[in-house]
């Protein structure tokens, strides 16, 4: 039985997340055919080795050609362009839809160069890992993941089966409001790379005073953080710069709250710190329960 929910789809930007698009729809039978594109030459070389994507396109434009539904996977900051390169080939009827980790400035990005009959239905996977490229993507990414829709009309036809394509792909999905999903993910994606980016930094400086040390002594808090400030640069310098106000609330209150546990440790005050710990404990045991613990639930390579 067919679970066919587009006719032909196009990816847009070939790395991490659109080729587990493509691995997850080809393993669900989810689209008819799916067309690539890619900025360099090199990722369009590559997709095609690896057999990403039915057909692989030099331009944006020509793989967006009769696309049904056209998937932006480029870094925040290259939205626009792309949209303005693509736009005068989009057929009515078409979709566009984006995995970028902020909604409201890929909103602002998109919305003005969308043609007479296009849709809109904004989208971000909260899945991912630290690595990038058409290689690092695999069929489970989405598996048990949230997936986030910011639609303007979440009964629409086009929202309902933008849906239907996200669950084949294995995620839960949700809809939400742009300036809240941006609030939420400052809370829990963005403030949190910053603080690794941060914590990474001054470690390195620190080992120019005392060689390897933090290296060969990494203990598990320290190499976690390396794993997640690995994340590609690129993408997330653009994502600081286009959520900046809530990621900025969101680091006022954490410096509220980290000077708070720097008195309660100038104090003595061995009450405070146990009860923050038991509270932040807790949170995490909910985070378990709701089964949502791992960066992917499975991490093989299969496609
Ligand atoms: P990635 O692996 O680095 O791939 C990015 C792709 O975009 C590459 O094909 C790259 O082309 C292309 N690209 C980069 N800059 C471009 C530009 N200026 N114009 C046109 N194309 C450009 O990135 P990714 O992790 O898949 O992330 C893609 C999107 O998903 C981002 O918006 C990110 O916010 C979002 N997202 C990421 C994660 C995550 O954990 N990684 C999770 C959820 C959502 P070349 O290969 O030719 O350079």
């Amino acid at each position: 039985m067919s679970s066919q929910v587009y006719n032909r789809v196009a990816l847009i930007g070939l790395g991490l997340i659109a080729s587990s698009i493509f691995w997850a729809s080809k393993r669900a039978g989810l689209a008819g055919h799916i067309a690539g594109s890619a900025r360099s030459a090199e990722t369009r070389e590559i997709a095609r080795e690896i057999g990403l994507c039915e057909s692989v396109h030099d331009t944006a434009a020509e793989a967006c050609a009769d696309a049904d539904l056209v998937i932006l996977c480029v870094p925040v900051g290259a939205m626009s362009a792309v949209m303005q390169e693509i736009a005068p080939v989009l057929k009515p009827g078409c979709v566009i839809s984006d995995v970028g980790s902020v909604k409201r400035d890929v909103i602002k990005a998109v919305t003005p160069h969308l043609p007479e009959g296009v849709h809109f239905v904004p989208a971000h996977p909260l899945a991912g890992t630290e690595h990038s490229g058409p290689r690092s993507g695999f069929a489970e990414l989405f598996d048990n993941r949230w997936c986030l829709l910011t639609p303007e009309d979440s009964e629409a036809p086009e929202a309902q089966q933008l849906r239907a394509f996200w669950e084949g792909l294995g995620s839960n999905v949700d809809y939400m409001d742009p300036d809240h999903h941006d609030l939420v993910l400052a809370v829990t994606s963005h403030a949190p790379h910053l603080i690794a980016y941060t914590m990474v930094g001054v470690a390195d400086d620190l080992q120019r005073v005392t060689d390897s040390e933090v290296i060969n002594y990494s203990a598990a808090g320290f190499r976690d953080f390396t794993r997640i400030a690995a994340s590609d640069p690129t993408m997330w310098r653009d994502v600081f710069l286009s959520n900046k106000d809530a990621t900025l609330e969101i680091l006022g209150r954490f410096t509220e709250e980290l000077f708070a546990l720097q008195r309660a440790i100038r104090r003595g005050d061995g009450d405070l710190l146990f009860d923050y710990f038991t509270r932040t404990r807790e949170i995490r045991r909910g985070i378990i329960d709701a089964g949502q613990d791992t960066d992917a639930p499975n991490f093989g390579r299969s496609r």
